[in-house]
């Protein structure tokens, strides 16, 4: 019974790799310093998970930005437009081209946007999303996967495991760049490039190789099950002696399981955290050659294992297949969680007792392995864990479940409808056409962050640190007045997180010290913990959104966090259904709208941009949790009156599947994030004649580029075009905060006048 890792977090646990890579952007260190502190975290990671008895370790799971980046490179699927920034500019190397595609390039005379990015399934993780043409060719082109797997098994002084992203997920998580193709098809020309490189992988010694095909547990056409068939018989054929285990992860297999446990390959990997149930449904499948990797440690989530669960599931697999042909592990990548819980030391211990991270559930994998073979005297810790945990009065508040269990018909409903509160709104506002807005964080630099440190070490008191935040408030309001924008923002200086924020003002949340996941590249989020009841005691931005619109005469925008996002980011109670933690957090948030509108803020925006991403990945699951997670946000906004206008924000998204839902979520006003895919987004929008207004953001504020005038202006002549010139707002795709001042400035006056050119033109 082997143990098995899918992956491991590779920005590491005091966020070196996120540092070390932020530095090199700014040209603080060279590419060989980077490397190195790669290097020295891949060991560190390589030697711990080899401490931990994982027979199959991971390499190449490490990645300088993303691994689906990574796959890009390394079968040289590398748009056109990047390659002067490696043929042009003397000195670049593969990295730089590298982070150009995942960031944009504005140097030496060159100007290329970055590629898009999308989330990675149902994670808040996203990934660098592969375009292809019909012209489409691949080779194989970055060394990197090679150079990895040869460090790991120099390092271990053992064979590694390297993973990559299947070819047909890899496919399917691309889009075609031009019409009158089909990426699937490109597969015939794929695949080749894929056996170079397992052949070379084997020739460098490599046994077993993880293909990551979570496709499979995903709604599949006919034409990706062919592929899949064809690809794997292809591989097969030319990679006899290499052990292939694909890897399936985030869902149920269902009507794909047959499909998938008869790709010639050595082993499958199920998720059996997500879908206990498909492991019963494949025992009777299996043809006899096929081993099973159990991932059975949950690798979305921070809560301890419940071994006698997983060990029900194990002796059911070892009862149908024997021992040789069962592996342990986590779920799916420990990407998704943090790194080691060990170095939270604030947590309380009874909680800090139900919960494990990264480094603690390859013990898990471990301890059911043991326990597995007899060592059966590690299971009564555990379980009293498991108990303690399912019984704590810190967990259950009666008054927070009565008020869930008496929502009524009426409360996720605002007064009059959206026709008549636009009047309303139009008459209190007066507002030009195509206003201009901001998402609502502007950067938060170093001195703003060092503040937050400083103020929990005590070096400064609250008061200080308020009137230090005060001005930051009060200079973003001058520069946005002097940049001409019509609603305003308050900056979210006094916020660490858009989610870190409200949870530690809300009961029933608890915050790790380091609990970092990555989200995209180098920015990483500390996702707050959801343990128990969910309420409310207190104000949480009154003070700063009352204050800042007694700054201006402009009207100014409150900003909070909508339920579905604060559930969404953070790690969530596995022992209630998501849609019951989601309306208490849902009847918190509404008191807070109503407080601001109390105060005299009257355009209130709660952001969700995480709504699409809960989105179950199979069809089939969808609507249940899309009337559970719409009806969330109307309580949090119907508390308000008709003349209150609410804005909702979300970003990344693909709305085309969604866009009803989305109408139904009835925001006076929606900014949504489009200019990466040049306002193709918004095309749901028009298509369904959405009636509410949109703001569709007319720049990407995921790298330093600033945009011009122009580009702006035609992108906003494609939205005027798209819909009712009346309903559309000018905006940035999402929060500032990662942005510097210079190019943010920069960019808001070049949108600015984009706007008022747009109005010359109607
Ligand atoms: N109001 C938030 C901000 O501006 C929204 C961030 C987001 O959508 N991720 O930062
Ligand atoms: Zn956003």
């Amino acid at each position: 019974m082997l143990k098995n890792n899918l992956g491991y977090p590779r920005v590491g646990a005091n966020r070196q790799l996120k540092k070390a890579c932020e530095q090199y952007w700014q040209q603080k260190i060279t590419a060989g310093e980077l490397i190195q502190t790669a290097r020295l975290l891949q060991e560190e990671h390589w030697n711990l998970q080899q401490a931990a008895g994982i027979d199959l370790i991971p390499c190449n799971d490490f990645s300088f930005y993303d691994q689906v980046l990574d796959a890009s490179l390394l079968v040289g699927n590398i748009p056109q437009r990047y390659a002067a920034v490696v043929t042009d500019v003397k000195g670049n190397t593969e990295l730089d081209l590298y982070f150009a595609m995942a960031r944009g390039y504005q140097q030496n005379g060159l100007d290329v946007k970055a590629m898009e990015m999308t989330k990675w399934f149902d994670t808040n993780y996203h990934y660098i999303v592969p375009e292809f043409t019909a012209k489409q060719e691949f080779r194989l082109f970055s060394q990197k996967l090679f150079a990895e797997f040869s460090g790991a098994k120099h390092a271990l002084g053992r064979v590694p495991k390297p993973v990559l992203i299947g070819p047909v997920s890899y496919l399917l998580l691309g889009k075609e760049k031009e019409a009158g193709f089909q990426r699937i098809d490109l597969i015939r020309k794929l695949v080749p490039v894929y056996i170079e490189a397992l052949q070379r992988l084997q020739s460098l010694g490599a046994e077993w190789v993880q293909l990551d095909e979570p496709f499979l547990a995903m709604d599949l056409a006919d034409k990706d099950r062919q592929a899949y068939e064809w690809a794997y018989k292809e591989i097969r054929k030319a990679c006899k002696g290499l052990k292939l285990l694909v890897a399936t992860y985030f869902g149920d297999l269902r009507e794909n399981l047959p499909l998938a446990v008869n790709l010639p390959v050595c082993a499958l990997h199920l998720d059996l955290v997500r879908a206990p149930q498909q492991l019963a449904a494949a025992l009777p499948l299996l043809p006899p050659q096929l081993t099973l990797s159990l991932g059975v440690v949950d690798g979305r989530n921070i809560w301890k294992n419940n071994y006698d669960a997983s060990l029900a599931l194990i002796q059911q697999a070892v009862a149908a297949i024997g021992t040789d042909r069962v592996m342990i592990a986590p779920s799916c990548s420990l990407l998704h969680t943090p790194f080691d819980l060990e170095a939270e030391t604030a947590i309380q211990p009874g909680i800090k007792n139900w919960m494990a991270f990264a480094k603690q559930k390859l013990q898990e994998v471990k301890e059911l392995h043991a326990i597995a073979h007899g060592a059966t005297e590690l299971l009564a810790p555990n379980q009293a864990a498991i108990a303690a945990r399912s019984t704590s009065p810190l967990i259950h508040q009666a008054a927070v479940k009565a008020r869930t269990a008496a929502i009524g018909p009426k409360d996720d409903q605002r007064a009059s409808e959206f026709r008549v509160r636009q009047e309303l709104q139009k008459q209190r506002f007066k507002l030009p056409l195509f206003p201009t807005t901001t998402i609502g964080s502007f950067p938060q630099t170093d001195d703003i962050r060092q503040l937050r440190a400083r103020l929990k070490k005590g070096e400064l008191s609250t008061a200080e640190y308020d009137a230090e935040i005060e001005k930051a408030t009060i200079n973003v309001i001058r520069v946005q007045e002097e940049i001409g924008l019509d609603v305003l923002v308050h900056g979210e200086f006094e916020r660490n997180d858009m989610v870190e924020y409200f949870g530690e003002l809300l009961n029933g949340f608890l915050f790790t010290k380091n609990g970092w996941v990555q989200s995209y590249g180098s920015r990483c989020v500390k996702p707050p913990v959801i343990y128990g009841d969910v309420s409310r005691t207190a104000d949480m931005t009154v003070r700063w959104s009352r204050f800042a619109q007694e700054q201006t005469s402009k009207p100014m925008k409150g900003m909070l966090t909508g339920p579905v996002t604060i559930l969404q980011w953070s790690f969530v109670r596995d022992d209630q259904p998501r849609s019951e933690t989601t309306f208490q957090i849902a009847l918190a948030i509404r008191d807070e709208v109503v407080a601001l509108e109390k105060a005299g803020i009257h355009i209130i925006q709660i952001d969700e941009p995480a709504i699409r991403e809960g989105l179950p990945l199979r069809k089939q699951d969808q609507p249940t949790y899309l009337d559970w997670a719409v009806k969330a946000f109307r309580i949090s906004a119907s508390g308000v009156k008709d003349d209150t206008q609410v804005h909702t924000h979300m970003c990344y998204s693909d709305f085309n599947d969604i866009i009803e839902h989305i109408a139904a979520m009835d925001a006076d006003v929606i900014t949504i994030e489009t200019s990466r895919s040049q306002m193709e987004l918004l095309d749901a929008f028009a298509g369904f004649r959405y009636p509410n207004e949109i703001g569709p953001g007319v720049y990407d504020i995921h790298s330093p580029r600033v945009p011009g005038v122009e580009e702006m202006a035609a992108l906003l002549e494609k939205a005027a075009q798209l819909l009712p010139i009346q309903n559309v707002w000018v905006n940035p795709d999402c929060g500032l905060k990662t942005r510097k001042w210079p190019e943010t400035k920069a960019a808001l006056i070049n949108m600015v006048q984009a706007a008022a050119k747009a109005r010359e033109v109607v």
